[in-house]
């Protein structure tokens, strides 16, 4: 153990002198109170310390112990439905302890150390085990079965393996050489872990909300960002996609939000049913919750936690969603240490290296070929909200997130005004995944789900240049044809595009019930082009009574929907025909 003592105190940055011996991240214990703080520069024998709490009231001269490892989470079973802090300390345990304020220095679990799990093996004695194998499991929720596996690094042959009740410190299984594995490991948070291969984000993510999946699809393993003001639906949005989207695990990490905003999501969570199994969704879920008067450097450790925690489910071959909420306030912590380091100020006060510290999370989401001998395989995908100081795309938060970024689901204001929801901007967002995940699009919905997908688009887009110049001459001024489009273009905006989180039937929109949906109102966009070049006139075309069922289509069953969709464009393309003169 390494003592030194505190010469200097900034916020939340710490000097000691006497250090010498500590590394790079490594964690101490600071002061009296025993305040957890983590080393980031070193200097002869002195380091500079980021401290996790606040460290009002500590003195120069105080001890300042280095534990020589870094900060380690404790992985196994009982994380699920657990609610953390930013450092992985149990916050309702703490809260029985110490009441609803962390008192400094307060060490707590990450993993209940009483309860008992129900261990079963798979391997037997004699069987040679590599990392990341299967060693057993426990049914750690109603949902969940976690996988207890070889930790990374280590091998041998099983001599004693044990089946029954254990603890998460109880020794589980024992190698011939001596090595012990139990039902918890740990590891350091900063360090990604190993995996044996990456693949290709060539699935879709699909999260049942239509303008996400056929608009700015976002493939499984990938990361997209979700920039929202007050009141734009940004819970709505996460809390829909934890809901609904195709994950097994999600992890939820409140960054540095207000208090209030915390609360809503602490509170709602837990209340929030799982409709895939009718459990509560925090059986398959973890809160990391930090808020913005708990110390900044505690925000860049609960990104950490975050992602650490999903990659250790993915690990088991699961599929997991990593909400990070915001992450502008992890960038404003790495810019008020680096001020304290008198660090050479980049972009805006940012951290030169900012770029690099987003580039290098964001390389822990994807999917993966896990390490063990089962080929089994997982990901992670990362949604992270952004919030641009004054709406201001071009500051460096932003930026830099969008560089890496593979979606951009941009929430507007003004669709949020105009109730509009999700209020995602159909003409500011993009994503990157869509040649990737056209694939399985192709070979799963229709071959001509892209066409589909990009007429619309064009569809939208021709709206938004036509409106300029309703704006002056006003609708009557314009063709026919053109009206037509604006017609078709309501109906993508209202139908199609707005969708209802609350409704029983609709929160979910199955890709198959998309595609149709989309093929309906293509197809009647199509008729009316078709008609009109016949001599039917625009007002008898839109007088056939179609434009209603179209817009009753949401509520149509998912299991239903291709059936009685398919029918709907049949019966409307008799119809109009039927107005063809000559
Ligand atoms: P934010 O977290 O960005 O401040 P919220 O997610 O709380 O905003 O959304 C504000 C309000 O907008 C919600 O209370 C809800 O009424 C409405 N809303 C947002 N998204 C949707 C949606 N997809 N469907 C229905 N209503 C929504």
């Amino acid at each position: 153990m390494i003592e030194g003592k505190i010469t200097r105190v900034s916020g939340p940055v710490v000097e000691a002198d006497g250090m010498s011996g500590s590394r790079m991240y490594d964690m101490t214990f600071i002061g009296k109170l025993k305040l957890i703080g983590e080393v980031i520069r070193l200097a002869g024998d002195s380091a500079i310390i980021q401290v996790y709490e606040d460290t009002s009231g500590l003195e120069v001269g105080e001890a300042v112990v280095c534990t020589e490892e870094p900060l380690l989470l404790e992985l196994g079973p009982g994380m699920l439905s657990s609610i953390y802090d930013g450092v992985q300390r149990r916050l309702p345990d703490l809260a029985n302890t110490y009441g609803d304020f962390i008192t400094r220095g307060t060490v707590s679990d990450s993993l209940d150390r009483e309860q008992e799990w129900e261990f079963v093996p798979s391997v037997k004695a004699g069987d040679r085990v590599q990392q990341g194998d299967i060693l057993g499991a426990v049914q750690e929720t109603e949902v969940i079965r976690h996988l207890v596996m070889v930790p990374p690094g280590s091998s041998g042959v099983i001599s004693e393996i044990k089946s029954g009740a254990y603890r998460v410190t109880d020794v589980i299984a024992v190698t011939e050489d001596g090595q012990e594995f139990k039902l918890m490991q740990k590891w350091p948070a900063r360090v990604p872990r190993p995996v044996h291969h990456k693949m290709d984000p060539n699935l879709p993510f699909i999260t049942g909300t239509r303008i996400l999946d056929t608009f700015f699809p976002i493939a499984q393993g990938g990361y997209s960002i979700i920039p929202g003001g007050f009141g734009t639906g940004k819970t709505v949005t996460e809390q829909t996609l934890a809901k609904w989207a195709q994950a097994d695990v999600v992890i939820y990490v409140g960054c540095g939000e207000r208090g209030n905003e915390m609360t809503e999501v602490l509170t709602e969570f837990p209340q929030l049913e799982d409709v895939r199994s009718g459990q509560p969704l925090m059986k398959r879920t973890i809160l990391v919750a930090n808020t913005s008067n708990m110390p900044v450097a505690a925000r860049e450790a609960s990104i950490y936690t975050g992602i650490t925690m999903a990659e250790y489910y993915r690990d088991m071959g699961y599929d997991v969603a990593m909400m990070a909420d915001s992450t502008s306030r992890w960038g404003e912590a790495l810019r008020e240490v680096s001020g304290r380091l008198e660090e050479m100020p980049g972009e805006e006060g940012y951290p030169a290296y900012l770029a690099t510290r987003i580039a290098d999370f964001y390389e822990r989401c994807g999917r993966v070929g896990c390490l063990g001998g089962d080929d089994r395989t997982g990901s992670i995908t990362v949604v992270g909200a952004v919030s641009p100081p004054g709406g201001d795309f071009s500051e460096p938060m932003t930026q830099n997130s969008l560089r890496i970024s593979g979606a951009f689901w941009a929430l507007d204001t003004s669709l949020a005004h105009r109730r509009h929801f999700p209020a995602i901007s159909w003409l500011g967002s993009y994503s990157l995944y869509l040649d990737q995940v056209e694939d399985w699009y192709s070979n799963n919905v229709a071959m001509d789900w892209k066409q589909g997908r990009d007429k619309a688009m064009m569809i939208l887009q021709k709206e938004s240049e036509l409106q300029e110049i309703v704006q002056l001459v006003g609708p009557d001024a314009l063709p026919e044809f053109a009206r037509a489009t604006l017609e078709v273009a309501r109906m993508l905006r209202e139908d199609y595009l707005q969708q209802f989180a609350f409704s029983e039937i609709d929160a979910f929109c199955s890709p198959a019930k998309q595609y149709h949906m989309l093929k309906v109102i293509i197809a009647y966009y199509d008729l009316i082009q078709e008609v009109l070049v016949k001599g039917v006139t625009l007002k008898e075309a839109l007088d056939v009574p179609y434009r209603s069922r179209i817009g009753r289509m949401k509520d149509i069953p998912n299991e239903d929907a291709v059936a009685q969709l398919e029918t709907l464009e049949a019966e409307m393309a008799g119809e109009l025909r039927k107005l063809i003169k000559y």
